[in-house]
């Protein structure tokens, strides 16, 4: 069979140039393959007759068997309707058209035998059907309908004439002329384990399915199909690497990170800190090359870790990087590490954008010489001019920010590649970390340093911010420090802007006695530095802020943060930003404000927030609300993920099967080279051809 793709939908009868066109602007269908894919949204049981009795005006499209009793013309003019009498023998209901009269008073038999077919209503107390179809009763074998399609169209191609009707006609016409088999893409021993429907007969009843229970077999096995291929893809694209690349080897634990440990770190490390630390080592020892994602909740300690993991490299002879995605946070790691290592010979630099001239000469010349032992900033060091003596780690902290590719250039930086560490505070839910991130192993940090009492938090409407500021005022007298922050995007960013200003004026009113700084991404560097300082020195009480402090800051006396419209923010963001706060031993709380009218997932999320701290939880229900499309941009598995059929949130059973059965077929044969898995490995190809390989960037 030829392949689809290489047919385009111009010459598929009843197509044609214009509509091809639309097709492909509005749905992005280009090819037959395209339309065999563009599965409907539901389906309607058309072999089922209902009883005018029985209709109900929350029901779907139903059908009637009956016939026309006679006619009425409502109204005048543009108002004017045509209204038919329909029974079904035993009751009657009113069909409506508010156009075509007089042709539908021409062609329209009474008493002769109808299916009407739409969605019920009620109009003065009468069951009504709005623009019905009616087919011939004789015509229309029901047992061959079946249940019908419905085909996601948008406004535009309705203006077209082209409707799910139209849809329908086209993907019938499609089954019609490819009378054979669309060509399988699994093994017959595997469908036969996994007693999946073939591809064929999975896609035309996708479409066209028998039964309900046909229909959910079939999406089964396309989803399978579609998640088994990303697994596949990503789990042989890891052994590959990992065949290709060896790890530089970390051997020894040495004097720095003995004398570090020993005497100069200021608490004694948490269980889940030191077996992060333990597996990480066992990777740098291996040989092989170290690739793994730490999650750790916000203020579980992963800075200290990544300072542990730095010295150990330094013991071995190589450099080690720290990568921030934001100055003020690079520039505060800076501060944590020079501050914890003050007395040690480690030599620490940074490299952000507002490293300038000749003091970054020195820095680039230092480390090209090896004398930085260890390296943070921002994406600047990312760039070409940036070139170690001998890279042995990357830690890149909240990934979020980072790609795929940004990655794999660090890689680059050294001839055989750096070992890699991905450090987040936004946990994401299993079945997911197994695709975004389906290359990296995973360490997870699951408990608090000791000491923390759990942040109160707490939703407030705007019009009750006096009593707020009561509190607060309370706090600050007890020498604790809080923070305003203010959502800021790029499509609202002048008003949002001017909100923070507003906000800044308002403060400085209500507090007097007390001093404020702000800081936004407008500002210009130096001034936003000098703002920070000031607050982290404790030299101003209130901090307000756009989201620049969202990640990272760590400023242990602050008590209080109050996020003003709050129903603006995601759930991860709002638990970023609570994580700012209860760093220290005393009681902190985060204050959600929002206005009084909120939407149904805003106060939801307002809930989620106020009933718990734990970042797992909220990863997952935050995935529930806003369904893992907008996880999209921090993919990081280097595979394709436009998933058209499967949804990581709600398959995630799916899922787990898949990469089952995607490392079982791959643990027999690496290569996939054994005859039965040729579809497999051609399939395969077929995808990794259409992504860019960011396995050859390497
Ligand atoms: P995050 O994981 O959010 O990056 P940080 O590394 O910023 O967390 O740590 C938060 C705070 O906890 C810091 O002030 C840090 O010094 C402190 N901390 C880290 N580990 C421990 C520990 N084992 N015991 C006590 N405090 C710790
Ligand atoms: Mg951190």
């Amino acid at each position: 069979m030829q392949d689809l793709r290489t047919l385009d939908l111009q010459y598929l009868p009843g197509i044609g140039p214009a509509r091809a066109k639309i097709l492909h602007d509005q749905l992005g269908l280009s090819n037959w393959h395209d339309l065999l894919y563009y599965l409907p949204y539901k389906h309607i049981d058309r072999t089922r007759l209902y009883a005018i009795r029985e209709l109900r005006t929350d029901m779907p499209f139903v059908q009637v068997k009956g016939w026309l009793l006679g006619f009425e013309k409502v109204g005048e003019g543009r108002k004017s309707r045509l209204v038919g009498h329909f029974t079904d023998g035993h009751d009657v209901m009113d069909l409506v058209w508010f156009n075509s009269v007089t042709y539908l008073t021409r062609t329209l038999k009474l008493r002769h035998p109808y299916i009407v077919f739409g969605r019920p209503s009620v109009f003065n107390g009468r069951i009504t059907v709005t623009h019905p179809d009616l087919d011939d009763a004789a015509s229309l074998a029901l047992s061959k309908m079946g249940m019908q399609p419905y085909y996601t169209v948008t406004e535009r191609m309705k203006k077209g004439g082209l409707t799910s009707r139209s849809m329908e006609h086209f993907t019938s016409t499609l089954f019609r002329q490819c009378t054979q088999l669309v060509p399988e893409t699994l093994p017959d021993y595997l469908r036969g384990q996994l007693h999946l429907l073939p591809l064929d007969e999975a896609l035309r009843a996708a479409h066209y399915p028998s039964s309900a229970q046909q229909l959910s077999a079939a999406m089964y096995r396309l989803k399978f199909d579609e998640l088994f291929y990303v697994q596949l893809a990503i789990l042989s694209l890891s052994h590959k690497r990992e065949q290709q690349v060896g790890g530089h080897v970390f051997a020894r634990v040495g004097p720095l990170f003995h004398a570090f440990y020993r005497q100069y770190l200021p608490f004694s490390l948490t269980q889940a800190q030191m077996r992060v630390i333990r597996e990480m080592h066992a990777d740098m020892q291996s040989g092989r090359q170290m690739n793994r994602l730490l999650q750790g909740d916000v203020g579980s300690g992963k800075t200290l870790v990544a300072l542990l993991l730095a010295l150990l490299a330094v013991d071995n002879g190589y450099q080690a990087c720290l990568m921030a995605p934001t100055e003020i946070l690079a520039e505060q790691h800076l501060h944590t590490f020079r501050q914890l290592l003050s007395d040690m010979p480690v030599q620490v630099e940074l490299l952000t954008g507002i490293v300038k001239g000749k003091s970054r000469r020195r820095v680039l010349d230092d480390l090209q010489a090896g004398r930085v032992n260890v390296l943070v900033g921002t994406h600047a060091i990312i760039e070409d001019q940036v070139k170690f003596a001998r890279l042995g780690l990357v830690i890149i902290d909240e990934q979020h920010r980072f790609g795929v590719a940004q990655r794999a250039v660090m890689w680059g930086k050294n001839v055989q590649p750096p070992h890699v560490l991905v450090m987040t505070a936004t946990p994401i839910p299993r079945t997911l970390a197994m695709t975004l991130y389906g290359d990296l192993d995973v360490s997870v940090i699951d408990e608090l340093p000791p000491g923390r009492k759990p942040v109160e938090t707490q939703h407030v409407y705007e019009n009750r911010m006096e009593d707020l500021y009561v509190r607060i005022r309370t706090q600050i007298e007890a020498g604790r420090q809080v923070y305003f922050v203010y959502p800021l995007i790029k499509e609202s960013e002048k008003m949002d802007l001017q909100n923070v200003e507003e906000g800044y004026a308002r403060l400085q009113k209500v507090f007097p006695m007390f001093r404020v700084s702000m800081v936004h991404g407008k500002m210009k560097p130096a001034e936003k530095e000098e703002e920070m300082r000031r607050f982290v020195a404790g030299e101003t009480q209130i901090l307000v802020a756009t989201t620049v402090i969202e990640v990272g800051v760590n400023v242990p006396n602050a008590s209080v943060m109050v996020i003003q419209n709050a129903e603006r923010f995601g759930l991860s963001q709002l638990h970023q930003l609570r994580g700012r706060v209860g760093r220290g031993a005393e009681q902190s709380y985060c204050i959600l404000v929002t206005n009084y009218q909120l939407g149904g997932t805003a106060r939801r999320r307002m809930e989620i927030m106020t009933e718990t701290n734990d970042g797992f939880e909220i990863a997952e229900e935050d995935l529930k609300l806003r369904g893992p499309g907008d996880l999209e941009g921090t993919k990081q598995s280097g595979v394709a993920l436009d998933l058209k059929i499967a949804n990581l949130a709600r398959d995630g059973q799916i899922v787990q099967q898949a990469r089952d059965v995607a490392a079982a077929v791959l643990r027999q044969d690496p290569s996939l080279s054994d005859p039965a898995h040729r579809p497999l490995l051609a399939h395969l190809q077929q995808l990794e051809q259409r992504e860019v390989d960011w396995g050859a960037i390497s």
